[in-house]
C-alpha cells in the first residue's frame, strides 16, 4: 500500500509542472528583478533556519478589474511578531511592508490569483548558532496560486506520530522557517502512507492542527477549536471564520482542547489557513466522520469565504486590501 502511494506521490511531483519563478521581489527595501535577489551558501538562516515568514494570497474580482490582499496588516502584524520572537527588529511597520508588497504587485502586474511569501532572515554569512550580532532582511514574493491540498471537498486525514513543537521549545505562535521542519515531517509521512493530510498532537495530547492549518471540528451544532495556548498558529483565517460563524451564520463557536476521539465522534472536521482557505475532512485514520461526506456547517462556510476574500460580500470588505486602485487600507 505505502510503495504504491510513494509511486503515486512520484509520479505526480515529477509530471506537475513548475510553477514559473516570479518576474521581481521586493528585496533590502526596494523592487528589484526576482533573479537580482541572491543570497549566499553561508548565509545564517539558510544555515539554522533563522528565519520566519507569512503567506498571504491575492484574489482577483474579475468585475471590478482589482486585485484584493486579504487582510495584510493583520498578516504583517503576526510577520513583525514572528520577528520579535527571534530578536529581529525589521525596521518596517505592518504598513510599510503592506506599501512595499503592492509596489511589488504593482510592478509585477499580478493580475491572477495569487500567493504572498513574505520572509525574514538573518542575512548575515557567518557561522555560529545564536539570535543576537545579526542583521535581518526582509523579501517578499508574489507567484499565480497553486492548491495546497488534494481533495479539498472529501480530505482523509491521519493523526501524525510526529508532536506538534511547544511554546518552551520552538513557538508554533511564530512562523518560524527552522519549526517549519516538523509540519514537513508529519505532511510527507501522511502523504506517503496514503492520506491527504496530518492532523498533530501537542505536548498535552491534545489534537491541535493540522500541518499548515488551523483545526475546526463540529459537535452537536456548536463549532469547536484549540485555544491559542494549545501550540497553535494564531491563524488569520482562523479569526475570520470564528467571526463569519458568530456574526454572519449565527454558529455558536467554543475555543477549548480537543481529544482525540472527539474528533473521530465529531459530526464534521474542517481546516483553515491562507493556503488551503477551508479544506472539508471527511474521514480520519480510516472513520468517517459524521456521514463521511462534507457537512452542512462546512458547506456554507466555504462559499461564504470565498466570496469575503474576492472583495464579494460587503461586510467584510475591509478585510480586502485593493492594489491597483488608490488607498492604502489593509
Ligand atoms: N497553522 C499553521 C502551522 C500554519 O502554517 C498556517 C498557515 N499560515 C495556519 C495554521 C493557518 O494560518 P493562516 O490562516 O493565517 O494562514
Amino acid at each position: 500500500m505505502s510503495t504504491q502511494w510513494a509511486e503515486k506521490i512520484q509520479l505526480e511531483s515529477s509530471v506537475k509542472k513548475q510553477p514559473e519563478l516570479p518576474k521581481f521581489a521586493y528585496f533590502k527595501g526596494s523592487v528589484v528583478p526576482y533573479v537580482d535577489a541572491r543570497i549566499g551558501l553561508l548565509t545564517h538562516a539558510l544555515n539554522y533556519g533563522t528565519a520566519v515568514f507569512g503567506g498571504l494570497r491575492g484574489h482577483w474580482n474579475e468585475a471590478e478589474q482589482e486585485l484584493f490582499v486579504f487582510r495584510p496588516l493583520d498578516h504583517f502584524r503576526r510577520f513583525v511578531d514572528s520577528a520579535r520572537l527571534l530578536r529581529m527588529d525589521l525596521g518596517q511597520s505592518p504598513a510599510d511592508l503592506w506599501l512595499g508588497l503592492r509596489a511589488l504587485l504593482r510592478k509585477q502586474e499580478t493580475r491572477t490569483d495569487c500567493y504572498i511569501r513574505a520572509l525574514a532572515f538573518y542575512g548575515d554569512e557567518t557561522l555560529g548558532v545564536r539570535l543576537h550580532g545579526l542583521t535581518p532582511e526582509v523579501s517578499i514574493v508574489a507567484m499565480p496560486f497553486g492548491h495546497f491540498v488534494a481533495n479539498d471537498d472529501n480530505a482523509h486525514a491521519s493523526i501524525s506520530s510526529w508532536q506538534r513543537i511547544s511554546d518552551n521549545v520552538l513557538p508554533a505562535r511564530g512562523k518560524i522557517a527552522g519549526g517549519y521542519v516538523n509540519s514537513a515531517l508529519a505532511k510527507t509521512d501522511a502523504q506517503l502512507a496514503g492520506f491527504d493530510e496530518a492532523l498533530v498532537l501537542n505536548d498535552d495530547g491534545h489534537v491541535c492542527e493540522g500541518s499548515v492549518e488551523n483545526l475546526f471540528v463540529v459537535r452537536g451544532g456548536v463549532v469547536v477549536t484549540p485555544p491559542v495556548t494549545q501550540d497553535i498558529l494564531e491563524g488569520i483565517t482562523r479569526r475570520s471564520v470564528m467571526q463569519l460563524l458568530r456574526q454572519d451564520l449565527g454558529i455558536e463557536v467554543v475555543e477549548r482542547p480537543i481529544d482525540r476521539t472527539e474528533v473521530y465522534l465529531a459530526d464534521e472536521v474542517f481546516l483553515t489557513g491562507t493556503g488551503v482557505q477551508i479544506v472539508a475532512v471527511t474521514r480520519v485514520d480510516h472513520r468517517a466522520i459524521g456521514t463521511g461526506r462534507m457537512g452542512e456547517i462546512t458547506s456554507r462556510l466555504r462559499p461564504a469565504l470565498a466570496a469575503v476574500v474576492r472583495g464579494q460580500d460587503p461586510k467584510h470588505r475591509d478585510w480586502c486590501a485593493p492594489v491597483f486602485r488608490e488607498g492604502t487600507k489593509g
